[in-house]
């Protein structure tokens, strides 16, 4: 795998075996700078989006254009605005697939009930879910598996996707470089997200990168030995 951005440190641990087989951009967007994240298999001519922010179809589509990618899968951290705000454009224009976990479902098919925790006041489309995911579940994509795991306790639909031969985790709002998700909002809780964290990422190899929701990525082994709000012990 390798990264577009080249201020990335984390590019050399990624996977030998997946370099040039799998491309990622990382996508900052929309209001509060949510991180989506485009996987582009040139090869297969396959890409897949993790999150969609507001606005995020327009910067998808020259990257789709340049590696001669269609985008085929739109998978959802989790349901929350600022994850799902340009969902229903990208779907309207790719036709993607959309996997979401079913505990965010009222969030994801009502996203007006979020427009109270918003500084703005923005319009929100509800997207529809094609399938819904299950942990333990494996996705098939760009040649590659990637895990899905439950990680709850920021919001109840908090999914990560995992695939070791990316050495990759992509784990929503879950944990952050040096930080976790808020637990304030409806259906977070402090103890459920640091057990997620601890029995569902902590566990990952230590030199597998986290890609989170929002900020810069970092590693598995990074956040377990120092992370100050969730130990690795
Ligand atoms: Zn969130
Ligand atoms: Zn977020």
């Amino acid at each position: 795998m390798s990264l577009a951005r080249e201020d990335l440190s984390v590019a050399p641990r990624a996977a030998a075996r997946a370099v040039n087989r799998v491309k990622l951009h990382i996508i900052p967007s929309g209001p509060i700078e949510t991180n989506a994240y485009l996987l582009c298999a040139p090869e297969r001519g396959e890409a897949v989006l993790i999150d969609a922010p507001g606005g995020i179809w327009d910067q998808v589509v020259p990257l789709l254009e340049a590696s001669g990618c269609r985008l085929r899968e739109l998978w959802l951290t989790h349901g929350h605005w600022d994850h799902m705000q340009g969902a229903a454009e990208v779907v309207r224009h790719s036709g993607a697939t959309v996997r979401a976990h079913p505990a965010d479902r009222e969030l994801i098919t009502h996203p007006a009930q979020m427009s109270r925790f918003m500084r703005l006041q923005l319009e929100l489309e509800p997207v529809s879910v094609d399938s819904w995911l299950a942990p333990g579940q494996a996705l098939a994509a760009l040649g590659e598996t990637f895990a899905v795991r439950h990680v709850p306790g920021h919001c109840p639909g908090n999914v990560m996707f995992y695939s070791a031969a990316l050495r990759a985790a992509f784990v929503g709002d879950a944990l952050f470089r040096d930080g976790v998700g808020r637990w304030d909002l409806p259906g977070g809780n402090f103890d459920e997200l640091a057990a997620s964290i601890r029995t569902q990422i902590y566990t990952l190899p230590p030199a597998t990168t986290v890609f989170p929701g929002h900020g810069e990525t970092t590693t598995v082994e990074r956040e377990a030995t120092g992370n100050p709000y969730v130990s690795g012990t």
